[in-house]
């Protein structure tokens, strides 16, 4: 069964590209009402009905429907419009500007994550004018406010107007891109994210005369502690979702690099085996394995001669799925020591989604047919997104917006740096497989459907076969 985008559609995203980075969406302050605005008259005049709110002024969000017959739950197309900062000066073209040269587009979004707006918007379209029937409905929504935590954006949107993103599936961002590793192609799909525990470590000591050293001071426990916590960090944590990914890279890995990877699943050899991959490797691999807490400020004394009582240090701490607050500050207690004392600062709860779905086995099957030599991974990541707030809606957020970019680029280095791009053919692919995925998963043939609600009275719970509608949609090869 093929589901062949419209001749066009890459061009057409492409130049929705180019028109959003020309907004400065900047955040702070954000200012993406003009940018909302422009999508929200592009819908319009396509005849959709899309929704403009505006918590605060300058805060833009749209949300558009295209409606399908409400036989399954929604899949929501997900993106945000603002950007962090960009220094002009260290860039080659200004970032605000639009430019193509050497087959890349420069400017600010183009990875994070106007890309991923435009694609949705070009695939919306197509699927509206081509009239097929959808077994769900489509979302669209661009929203503000994602670099700063997402308040006039994904968690205004989710409180005030839950109808209108309530959904069973999102595409959101951080994942469908291609990644080397060791000579093997690996297109990762984001099922899961560390949760956030910042925190706060204080320590007290006698005050007294800086003339007199004292090594018990507040500060020099602070200092021990955060040597500790240098030394041997916060215990080995293997989630299904980094289970997953090692074992799958690792499964299409020669030796030794195979048996390195499934060592760093072992508690007893992962300090060992790092030593064996290269700086950058070793560090991402540990963040995926650990929960962590990164010291970020300091705060101690008043004057040069006064040993000060109080001191104090920030962490960033990022958390595992399946850990709470209590088991996470119960592990850096342990590391820093019987001085700490650990006080929440702001936490937010980590994610994690099955990665057996039947949407997740189209992007597999979708990205496999037109890379066959790449493996789709389940991929866990370090930072947060707004899928945060989704998930207060029980929505199972990916993050796939699809391109086909150099697997050896770093794009890691592109995400909040300078010159960001992406590749202009890199970017024609992910549109054309964001519309096959979003077309096979949304468009079943009549019938499947109907086929689905009928096996569903007639088994018992747990006996359904979630793939009934995906292999019947192959076998009809109708539409
Ligand atoms: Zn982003």
């Amino acid at each position: 069964m093929s589901w062949s985008p419209p001749a066009g559609l890459a061009a057409e995203a492409l130049g929705y590209l180019k028109a959003l980075i020309e907004f400065d969406t900047t955040n702070p302050p954000g200012n993406e009402t003009a940018a909302a605005r422009y999508l929200h008259d592009i819908l319009e005049q396509e005849g959709l009905q899309p929704v403009l709110l505006e918590p605060s002024p300058g805060r833009g969000n749209v949300v558009a429907r295209l409606e399908g017959e409400g036989r399954d739950r929604p899949l929501l197309l997900f993106s945000h419009l603002d950007v962090v900062a960009a220094d002009a000066s260290q860039w080659r073209s200004p970032p605000f500007q639009a430019h193509e040269a050497d087959g890349f587009l420069y400017g600010r979004g183009t990875q994070d994550m106007k890309n991923m707006t435009a694609m949705s918007l070009a695939v919306l379209l197509a699927l509206k004018r081509s009239g097929q029937r959808l077994n769900r409905d489509v979302i669209f929504a661009a929203v503000a406010d994602e670099e700063t935590g997402g308040e006039f954006g994904a968690a205004y949107l989710v409180k005030n107007h839950p109808e209108l993103l309530r959904a069973e599936y999102a595409l959101c961002e951080m994942g469908g891109f291609r990644l080397n590793i060791r000579g093997r192609d690996y297109v990762p799909v984001q099922v899961a994210e560390k949760g956030c525990a910042w925190c706060r470590a204080v320590f007290t000591g006698q005050p007294g005369h800086g003339s007199i050293p004292d090594s018990d001071s507040s500060i020099q426990r602070l200092a021990r502690a955060l040597r500790r916590l240098d030394r041997k960090g916060l215990p080995l944590q293997v989630t299904d979702p980094a289970r997953d990914f090692i074992e799958m890279v690792a499964a299409s890995q020669k030796l030794p690099v195979r048996v390195v990877l499934r060592a760093l699943l072992n508690p007893l050899a992962g300090r060992l085996v790092s030593s064996r991959l290269d700086e950058e490797q070793a560090r991402f691999f540990h963040a995926m394995l650990h929960s962590t807490a990164v010291p970020t400020m300091v705060k101690a004394g008043e004057k040069e001669n006064v040993i000060p009582a109080r001191a104090e240090v920030f962490f960033d701490g990022r958390v595992l799925p399946g850990q709470d607050w209590e088991a996470f500050s119960k592990d850096l207690a342990r590391v820093l020591g019987p001085h700490a004392s650990l006080e929440l600062v702001r936490w937010m709860k980590p994610l994690t989604y099955p990665a057996d779905t039947p949407l997740f086995d189209t992007i597999r099957r979708v990205v496999k047919q037109r890379l066959p030599e790449a493996e789709v991974v389940p991929y866990q990541l370090t930072a947060f997104t707004d899928a945060k707030h989704l998930d207060e809606l029980g929505i199972i957020t990916y993050g796939f917006s699809p391109q086909n970019n150099d697997p050896g680029e770093k794009l890691t280095r592109l995400i909040h740096g300078h010159n960001e791009r992406i590749g202009v053919e890199a970017f024609g692919w992910g549109v054309e497989v964001l519309y096959e995925t979003v077309a096979s998963f949304c468009c079943a043939p009549q019938g499947a459907g109907a086929v689905d609600s009928l096996m569903g009275e007639l088994l018992p719970a747990g006996e359904q076969q979630p793939e009934a509608e995906a292999t019947a949609g192959e076998e009809n090869g109708e539409q």
